[in-house]
């Protein structure tokens, strides 16, 4: 049964209008849009001056389009507000895992930020990436930091190959690593110690506690022991700790705490003649999704920690660490929207009406995992009143396989395009082939030029990696 609320013709779409015009003073992760949204004369969403619809005939449905503006933008507000309230050095990394492919990885890396990497494969990506750029190893070096709470060997030893910190996050790698590093006399391998720092957040409230149900990282108790163990092996250069707290965060407290928190383990390793100097916490900076979602800007953000954190520093006499940060979905989140085609309509009387898309949980998983919300247009009927409350359905062999549920549209057509907002993080990078679909391409669009930066997959990809042993052909 439709509620008063659901029945009623809603200006949805004007809403959206409106918030297009004023987004161009928003951080990038309080906009609901990419920065350079606008309706054109045809009444057609643009991104990055290329018009949804053509760029969908151009390179097919569906369609991750990503606004290279926006993700320059998020990247250099993050430097510039770190240099402007931190009066230490700073860094900032991309977590690659919100987005890993060699377009993005470029862009950031021009944008001077490092990386955060989590696996063989996304330390794999930003290599190529930054030899392609012509950077040195020893550049290569400094700009990445290798997380994860069980690397393989092989992977362990790619990064002492690579010589890039390696954040460390159990006792199981610590050793593992000091085995390998004191089988060679003169090695010195760079590590960071990450710890589960007793602050837990869940999206909108946060707790602290002695203990933290976590899998990552060394608790609080353990690390004099790993402070004691580290200083008496020659192979590490331990450069500081690292800690991160968790993602879609709009408090602004728990950072906050976390970097007081960490000064004063910096200073404790002192007793153990370990000089840290630097200080890495992690991501976490939410981002818009919904109209009555309000996240801190970057600008805010970035200074209520380095606040802390010099504060901090001050009261123990701490000389300032380089803090570091590694962002991800505050910096690609809100720069991609994703462009669907509307197809089947199934109404039940009385309950609700399904509108189908060519798509679904396998581009973007995160609505069926975590129930994550999203906001949509139909990018070819911009300024059209909402007239209808749906529920948009993906195409997959799942009855929970919704993009989005009781959301207010304009009368739609097969053949229109629907474009949900905020897909940058954590859709492309995990996307699947469930029902063995084809991963959808991706475009850079900048200044009206659209570039393909990442193929959409072919039904002969899909078989590539199979193997059909001989016996299994008569
Ligand atoms: N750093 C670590 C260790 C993470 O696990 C994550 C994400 O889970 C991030 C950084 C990035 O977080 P976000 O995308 O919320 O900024």
């Amino acid at each position: 049964m439709l509620s008063t609320e659901q029945k009623k013709t809603h200006s949805g779409q004007d809403y959206l209008e409106k918030e297009i015009l004023e987004q161009g003073e928003r951080s990038p992760n309080q906009s609901l849009f990419p920065l350079t949204a606008k309706i054109n004369n045809h009444n057609c969403l643009e991104i990055g001056g290329c018009d949804l619809r053509t760029l969908i005939k151009q390179f097919g449905s569906p369609l991750y389009v990503l606004d290279e503006a926006t993700l320059r933008s998020a990247c250099r507000q993050y430097r510039e507000a770190f240099k402007r309230h931190y009066q230490g050095p700073s860094q900032v990394i991309y977590a690659s895992k919100a987005w890993s492919c060699l377009a993005i990885a470029s862009i950031v890396a021009s944008e001077g930020l490092g990386f955060d990497v989590v696996s063989g494969g996304e330390l794999y990506t930003t290599l190529k990436t930054l030899e392609k750029m012509g950077r040195t190893s020893e550049q290569i070096a400094q700009q990445i930091y290798f997380h994860g709470n069980n690397k393989s060997l092989a992977e362990l030893k790619l990064a002492i190959e690579v010589n890039c910190t390696i954040v460390v996050d159990n006792w199981f790698e610590l050793e593992t690593l000091a085995q390998l590093g004191n089988q060679t006399a003169s090695m010195s391998i760079p590590i960071l110690v990450r710890l589960a720092p007793g602050i837990e957040c869940h999206t909108h409230e946060y707790i602290r506690t002695g203990h933290l149900d976590s899998k990552f990282g060394f608790d609080l108790y353990q690390l004099d022991t790993v402070f004691k163990y580290i200083s008496q092996q020659s192979c590490f250069d331990c450069r500081g700790l690292h800690a991160h707290i968790g993602s879609q965060i709009f408090e602004e407290q728990p950072h906050q705490d976390l970097g007081e928190v960490m000064v004063e383990l910096l200073q404790k390793a002192q007793s153990y003649e370990l000089v840290l100097q630097e200080l890495n916490i992690g991501g976490g900076l939410g981002i818009r999704y919904m109209k009555d979602d309000n996240p801190p800007s970057i600008e805010q953000w970035v200074k209520g920690v380095s606040r802390s954190v010099m504060k901090a520093c001050d009261s123990y006499q701490f000389p300032y660490p380089k803090l570091i940060a590694e962002p991800g979905r505050s910096l690609v989140g809100s720069a991609c929207v994703t462009g669907y085609t509307i197809g089947s309509r199934k109404e039940i009387p009385q309950l609700r009406t399904y509108i189908a898309v060519d798509g679904g949980m396998s581009d973007n998983p995160r609505p069926i995992t975590y129930k994550s919300l999203y906001c949509l247009v139909i990018a070819n009927r911009m300024l059209e009143p909402c007239t209808e409350t749906v529920t948009i359905a993906g195409k997959h062999c799942e009855s929970g396989d919704i993009l989005i549920k009781n959301t207010q549209l304009p009368q739609t057509q097969p053949g229109d395009i629907l474009v949900v907002m905020g897909t940058g993080a954590y859709n492309y990078s995990m996307a699947s082939n469930y029902n063995r679909l084809p991963r959808p391409a991706a475009v850079l669009v900048k200044d009206g030029e659209a570039n393909l930066v990442i193929k959409r997959e072919t039904y002969d990809d899909l078989i590539r990696q199979d193997h059909l042993p001989e016996r299994l052909l008569s």
